[in-house]
């Protein structure tokens, strides 16, 4: 099976990609995570790309597109994917369609998160994970069920994303509604768009997930 979460930053994907990893065995493609990892590393994308995430804008088609293509010939990605967080852009969707249909693969489902702008700033503000094993929480939200220690891989280290911050807010906001936000009516013209309530409480969301998987 192959997926896109698609919604706006703070919507839920990757906490509901991470879910997804576990219950159908799927393999969660972030270029968040990818970019996030290659500044870390200091890599030449990674050093391109970090000003870019800092202010809260978007990294080049040419690079992300780059990333994904290299992603989905490995061995694991065989038994589907769900891509989080790309495509952003009309030019990586139909980059995505190439790439899919060179290999003769398709898409199952575009699930669009639906969730209101004023949610996402407090959303953001309050995202941690766990700095070992990656598993995402939320101050108020999603907190951890002993206070300061994971609940997955019991590590009492956390970390949180440098453009976490109510000022980024605003321009991912903005390259949301205006390059993403296009990529609905693109799927929905090929028939594959389907809706989730992203303002729902998390398992809720994973549940009308599961109904749209079991759907299709
Ligand atoms: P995205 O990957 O779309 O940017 P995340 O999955 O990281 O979003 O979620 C953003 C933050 O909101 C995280 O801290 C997460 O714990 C929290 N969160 C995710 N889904 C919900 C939900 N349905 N209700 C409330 N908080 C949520
Ligand atoms: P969010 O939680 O806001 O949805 P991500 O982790 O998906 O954020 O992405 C963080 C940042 O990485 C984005 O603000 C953007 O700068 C960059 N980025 C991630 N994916 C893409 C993409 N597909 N195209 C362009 N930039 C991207
Ligand atoms: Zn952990």
């Amino acid at each position: 099976m192959r997926l896109i979460l698609l919604g706006p930053p703070g919507a839920g994907k990757g906490t509901q990609a991470q879910r997804l990893t576990q219950s159908h065995g799927l393999v969660q493609l972030s270029t968040g995570d990818m970019l996030r990892a290659a500044v870390k590393a200091g890599t030449a994308i990674g050093m391109k790309a970090k000003a870019i995430m800092d202010q809260g804008g978007l990294v080049s088609d040419d690079i992300v597109v780059g990333i994904i293509a290299e992603r989905i010939d490995q061995p694991d990605c065989r038994k589907g994917f769900i891509l989080d967080g790309f495509p952003r852009t009309t030019k990586q969707a139909e980059a995505l369609d190439k790439m899919l249909s060179e290999r003769k693969l398709k898409l199952d489902a575009v699930i669009e998160m639906k969730v209101d702008d004023k949610v996402l700033v407090s959303r953001i503000t309050g995202r941690f994970t766990c700095a070992k094993c990656g598993a995402g929480y939320h101050d108020s939200f999603q907190p951890t069920k002993q206070p300061g220690v994971c609940d997955r891989c019991g590590s009492t280290e956390f970390s949180r994303r440098a453009d976490d911050n109510a000022e980024t807010v605003v321009p991912r906001l903005t390259a949301y509604h205006g390059q993403t936000a296009p990529l609905l009516p693109y799927y929905e013209g090929k028939g594959i768009l389907r809706q989730v309530d992203g303002m729902a409480e998390i398992n809720e969301v994973t549940r009308q997930i599961d109904e749209v998987l079991k759907s299709i």
